[in-house]
């Protein structure tokens, strides 16, 4: 995991997203959702390993409905810290626009391994095996889900699929557009 592709697109003097650096793992692992009005609105979807967020970009966002399958795009890790990341980042800069956090909370793998330090090497290995398993528990997203790379020659192209649990729904979860840190939507933002 590196942190380079991040530091190489962005100038820090110009935006205000945190700089890179990777953080020692606490008790639990964290995920962020950033909605993020950029040139086309998406979702960011970041999982914390190994002291980065691993990070998919999702044009329709993510989906409590088993039945949905979303695009998401691998994109370059970024720093722990900006799983607090709320703001806009300006003209002329990398991804400008408004960003929100939609979502945050932690999560678990779906493997019975959940040793803090060897977590990193199951993550990694399920990333090369191409299904990545775990549960979420955040304000909004909750239960199990799975991203699942896609067999097609555009590389890096994944499906982030809720598995069936007791908090499947086919009621729309983007519905909730607040920032779950100001409670702002991005317009108000
Ligand atoms: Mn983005």
């Amino acid at each position: 995991m590196s942190l380079n592709r991040y530091t190489q697109k962005r100038n820090f003097n110009s935006t205000t997203e945190p700089q890179a650096k990777e953080e020692k793992p606490k008790a639990e692992l964290v995920f962020v959702v950033q909605k993020h009005a950029a040139t086309h609105l998406h979702y960011d979807f970041r999982l914390e390993i190994d002291g980065v967020l691993k990070s998919w970009a999702i044009p329709k966002g993510p989906s409590m409905n088993p039945e949905d399958k979303r695009l998401a795009i691998m994109v370059e890790d970024h720093p722990y810290a900006y799983k607090d990341f709320e703001g806009i980042i300006p003209e002329g800069n990398y991804g400008a626009g408004k960003v929100l956090v939609w979502d945050h909370g932690t999560y678990t793998l779906t493997d019975e391994t959940q040793d803090i330090n060897s977590i990193g090497n199951t993550f990694k290995s399920n990333l090369e095996n191409e299904h990545l398993g775990f549960i979420l528990n955040g304000e909004k997203l909750k239960g199990e889900f799975a991203l699942v790379k896609l067999k097609i020659k555009q590389k890096n192209a994944w499906l982030l699929i809720k598995k069936k649990d007791s908090f499947a729904t086919d009621e729309d979860i983007l519905k909730k557009d607040k920032s779950v840190i100001s409670n702002l939507t991005l317009e108000a933002l």
